[in-house]
């Protein structure tokens, strides 16, 4: 049993086991045997019933180390880019930023907090593990550090902290948060948190459920976790069909009513947990019989997209490598081989000899996008979403 990170009061009960899956979901390699000996982590998830808060419970920091050779960037997404540039505006203009201090904590490649920076008139400090461009002082007023940021008091001043897709990957979520507000002391602080939502991911096969992601927070934990860190919740929301959710924060913010969790989400989340490993099972079984079907009538089966999604895909439904392809738009993951599975990634123009007439995608959001791009190359194909 362990207590729960989110409300601190809950113990959390283990509801779902899927085994071992691989850690570096995001990396390819140039080799198949290297590839195939890329590490596995277990993943058993457990759910708090005071909350909804949900964690792999099997989590093994010293497994999950992230480096400049992994990108877990959503930025090559023009949905997500435009959805970016938006936030920039909303949160310059709500915080009056000109001036001010930013923190970004899991930076990626320092998109979003130079865009911030310009836009604002703000300055800022950007710490990522994975962020490989050059480190220090950049033209936008942002500065870019090569590492995890630190805690504690080498942490640098700030006055909205912002951190977006990386709350999830951090073991513990609660010192962290706690540590902000610490830092924060008796100045008005703000801060910004987005994160993929609970309840999308657990009501789906567990596609999603990647063994990066230790903690899934619908917003009902999340507004338990940032107040008992003592934060105050100004606003929180989903974008994207609901798959990324946002919660906005502050501290002594005398002017701010604050906003009361609504018990309907965590129960959402409950019952999507309660539904979760008879679904997942299901789903992996039937996927694995669809593609030996698809197989069998001589469709050539493909997968479209080799995301880390799609590797989760292709490790719980074709562990065997039945597919006749797995293609990507991404000329870096060309000829490359997938983690633990060792599926090779070619580029898209490989279906027009393949001639596939059934292409699986894993992402429902791309599905118009993939449908012109297979139109484009002369391929009539179903499109499958897993
Ligand atoms: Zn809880």
């Amino acid at each position: 049993m362990s207590r729960c990170d989110a409300c601190g009061a809950g113990e959390l009960e283990v509801f779902g086991d899927l085994g071992e899956i691989p850690v570096l979901c995001g990396v390819h390699w140039a080799d198949a045997g290297e590839a195939a000996d890329s590490p596995v982590g277990q993943m058993t998830l457990a759910a708090c019933p005071n909350c909804g808060y949900v964690r792999n419970v099997a989590f093994d920091p010293a497994v999950m180390v992230y480096d400049t050779t992994m990108d877990t960037n959503l930025h090559h997404s023009p949905a997500f880019a435009a959805f970016s540039a938006e936030l920039c505006e909303r949160l310059a203009d709500r915080y009056d930023l000109r001036g001010k201090r930013i923190l970004d904590v899991g930076c990626g490649q320092g998109e979003f907090l130079r865009e911030l920076c310009q836009v604002s008139g703000a300055s800022g400090h950007g710490f990522d593990a994975m962020y490989a461009g050059s480190t220090g002082p950049d033209p936008s007023g942002a500065v870019f550090h090569s590492g995890y940021a630190p805690r504690g008091a080498a942490l640098p001043e700030f006055d909205l902290f912002t951190t977006r897709h990386w709350f999830e990957h951090i073991a513990d979520p609660f010192e962290f948060l706690a540590d902000l507000r610490e830092r924060a002391g008796d100045r008005v602080v703000h801060g910004y948190i987005e994160v993929p939502d609970a309840g999308y991911d657990l009501s789906t096969a567990g596609w999603e459920v990647i063994y990066p992601h230790v903690s899934y927070f619908d917003a009902y934990a999340l507004t338990a976790i940032v107040e008992r860190a003592g934060w105050t919740v100004e606003d929180s929301g989903t974008f994207f069909h609901g798959m990324f959710r946002y919660i906005e924060i502050s501290a002594n913010e005398t002017s701010s009513a604050g906003t009361a969790a609504r018990v309907e989400d965590r129960d959402r989340t409950l019952a999507a947990v309660s539904g979760f490993a008879r679904r997942h099972h299901q789903e992996r079984d039937r996927w694995e019989q669809r593609i030996a079907e698809l197989v069998a009538a001589g469709a050539n089966p493909v997968m479209w997209g080799a995301g880390s999604r799609g590797v989760q895909f292709l490790t719980l439904a074709d562990r065997t490598r039945q597919l006749a392809a797995v293609v990507d738009v991404n000329p870096r993951k060309w000829g490359r081989y997938l983690p633990v599975t060792a599926h090779r990634v070619d580029p898209p123009d490989v279906l027009t000899h393949l001639k596939p007439s059934a292409v699986i995608i894993t992402n429902p959001a791309y599905k118009s996008e993939i449908a012109a791009q297979l139109g484009a190359l002369g391929v009539d194909a179903e499109l499958l979403v897993a």
